[in-house]
Parts: C-alpha cells; sequence; structure tokens
C-alpha cells in the first residue's frame, strides 16, 4: 500500500523495489499527536512534563543525540534541562546527581546518555534511576515488567520499530521475525516485547515467532532468509545482503555506521536489498526519527504516572 509514510522505488524498466517506509514521516505524524496530547496534560494539571538530560563527556556523537532530544522536546511542549558533567567525572558525582533529579518534582523523565566514560559502571548508574522516571525503560524493574508483559515504558528503539511496522500495516501476528543482534537497547527488548499475546498497539502489533541471532550464530544467512521479518541491530555496514532476504520480507536497518568518507549507513546493503523485499527502512530516516519520538511518549506517559 503507498501512502504519504512511504514511497516505492522503481528498477529502470518500472518493475516496483521494495516500499521505502519513511520514519521522518512516521515520527512527525507521532509528534503531532503527542503535541495535542501535551497541551490537554499541561492544561488539565498545569504541569509541563519535563526531561532531564544528562550528558557525560564530549563524545561530539552523544552531544548531537542529546540536542536533537532536547529540540524534539521543545517541539511537542515538553520541557527539557540539560545536566553536563566532564569526562573525568567519578562513578559517585553522577550517582549523587541521579539521586538529585530522582529526587526533584520538576523532573518527570531522566535520560543518561550512553555510553558514559570507563571509569562509571554503567548498570550501577542506571538502576540507580527511579524506576517511574526510567524513560529509557533499562532499569532491571522496568526490563523485568516488559519480560512479564505489564510494561511501565516500552523501549525506545524496539517501541519505535513496532510503530513502523503497524503504520505501515505489517502486522506481525503469526510471522517469523529474526533479529540480528542481542544488544540490552535493541535486540533483547524487541524480540520479549514481539513474542507478548498482546501490544498497547494491539495483538496484531505481537504474537509473532521470533528468532535471535548474534556474533556466535552459525550460518547466519540460512536464518535470516526464513524472516517474514528481518531486524538488523548490529552496528556492521551491509552485513546483510541481497541472498540473506527472503524475497518478500520486510526488513528493519536499526544500524547507524559512518563510512570512511564521512556518510552514514545502515546494517543492510540497501540498494542490494531493495530488489528482493517488499518493504525497507533507509538509513538515515528510518528507525532513528522513531527512537526520539518515542523518548517523547515515555516523557508524557511518566508525567502521568507521578501525577497518578
Ligand atoms: P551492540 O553494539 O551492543 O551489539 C551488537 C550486536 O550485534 C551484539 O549482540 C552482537 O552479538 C551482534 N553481532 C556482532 N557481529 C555480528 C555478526 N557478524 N553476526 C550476527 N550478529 C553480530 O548493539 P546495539 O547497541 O543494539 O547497536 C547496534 C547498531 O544499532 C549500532 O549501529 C547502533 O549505532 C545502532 N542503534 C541505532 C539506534 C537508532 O535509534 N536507530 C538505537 C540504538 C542502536
Amino acid at each position: 500500500m503507498e501512502s504519504w509514510l512511504s514511497t516505492h522505488l522503481y528498477h529502470e524498466d518500472l518493475s516496483v523495489t521494495a516500499q521505502v517506509l519513511d520514519g521522518r514521516a512516521i515520527s512527525n505524524q507521532i509528534k503531532e499527536e503527542l503535541a495535542v496530547e501535551v497541551a490537554e496534560f499541561i492544561r488539565n494539571n498545569a504541569i509541563v512534563p519535563c526531561l532531564a538530560a544528562v550528558l557525560v563527556g564530549d563524545d561530539p556523537a552523544s552531544q548531537v543525540y542529546v540536542r536533537n532530544k532536547r529540540r524534539s522536546c521543545e517541539k511537542v511542549g515538553i520541557d527539557s534541562q540539560l545536566h553536563t558533567l566532564g569526562a573525568d567525572t567519578s562513578e559517585e558525582e553522577l550517582l549523587e546527581l541521579t539521586t538529585s533529579l530522582n529526587k526533584s518534582n520538576e523532573v518527570h523523565g531522566i535520560l543518561i546518555q550512553l555510553p558514559l566514560p570507563s571509569q562509571i559502571n554503567t548498570t550501577r548508574v542506571l538502576d540507580a534511576v527511579n524506576p517511574w522516571k526510567d524513560v529509557d525503560a533499562f532499569h532491571a524493574e522496568n526490563v523485568g515488567r516488559i519480560v512479564q508483559g505489564r510494561p511501565r515504558f516500552l523501549p525506545c528503539t524496539p517501541h519505535g520499530i513496532q510503530q513502523i511496522l503497524h503504520r505501515c500495516d505489517c502486522p506481525l501476528q503469526g510471522k517469523h521475525v529474526v533479529i540480528v543482534g542481542r544488544s540490552d537497547i535493541v535486540g533483547k527488548p524487541l524480540a520479549m516485547m514481539l513474542v507478548q499475546r498482546n501490544s498497547p498497539l494491539g495483538a496484531s502489533a505481537a504474537n509473532a515467532s521470533v528468532t535471535v541471532c548474534h556474533s556466535h550464530t552459525a550460518d547466519l544467512a540460512a536464518i535470516t532468509r526464513e524472516a517474514d521479518v528481518l531486524v538488523a541491530a548490529v552496528g556492521q555496514p551491509e552485513l546483510i545482503r541481497r541472498e540473506m532476504v527472503k524475497p518478500g520480507a520486510t526488513v528493519i536497518d536499526v544500524g547507524i555506521n559512518r563510512t570512511t568518507d564521512g556518510k552514514l549507513v545502515g546494517d543492510v546493503d540497501f540498494a542490494g536489498v531493495c530488489e528482493v523485499a517488499a518493504q525497507i527502512t533507509p538509513v538515515p530516516g528510518g528507525v532513528g526519527p522513531l527512537t526520539i519520538a518515542m523518548l517523547l511518549r515515555n516523557t508524557l506517559t511518566a508525567a502521568e504516572l507521578q501525577l497518578a
């Protein structure tokens, strides 16, 4: 189905190749919906939802991510704070800041931008975030709730992927989803969400049969070729090639890789895979914009929960 959320690519002989799923358009659609909900929340409660972003060190990519997240907050009417700490910050100092944000009545969501410098134990810090303000859904309590099918917050990138598939008419119920990558941020939580009996988007956005592949998977191509929906979240340019994809599959490219000439590419050989897939997300402009939109969604949810 062609819509303003996707476009088709054409071969030179005008035969159709994959439908390209437009993450920016879907993200804008979600942000418009959120802006209405945020305005209503503010009208009803005289409270402005607020996200506190914590940036430790001077990693340029992290600085860009945090800037984009704060700009997006502004667009939907959510307040944001930025707390910057030096690269030599100790774990104790970061834990102290986290505790004060946990206690602050003005702050509804806390975002600790990863990666953290090596002297800091990331798990200890993420577990110190108040689970009710944990808008990334990284806290062990929130991960446990996702596994049990009663999420408080859904993790941003996996939820973004679920939204893309839902809004582009790709139901998951009964489908075989293959996820390449088993990180705590993308692969594992996505697998947990898609095998559930139900989801906030309905049963058709869940109930999948899920296979998770990783660096020790034997014969990766044999498994990816079985996928109705293939998700690549590895961080290796062009790992997924045309011959690894079943004709007619939907391919979601989560990877963000910078080539030596500065170009941003995903984990999927986009041109090659477009020839066989039915649907595909581009990089940039695919999953990335959805990750931010879902962070905004979680910040509003956090404000609602703290009011209740
Ligand atoms: P990670 O870097 O923590 O782990 C990579 C995973 O890939 C591991 O589970 C590993 O087992 C697996 N892997 C490595 N080599 C493999 C191989 N040859 N075959 C199969 N599996 C292999 O993963 P991450 O943090 O999920 O990041 C993955 C990619 O997604 C990165 O490029 C990252 O920048 C990107 N990312 C994008 C977004 C977004 O919003 N678009 C969000 C998070 C991560």
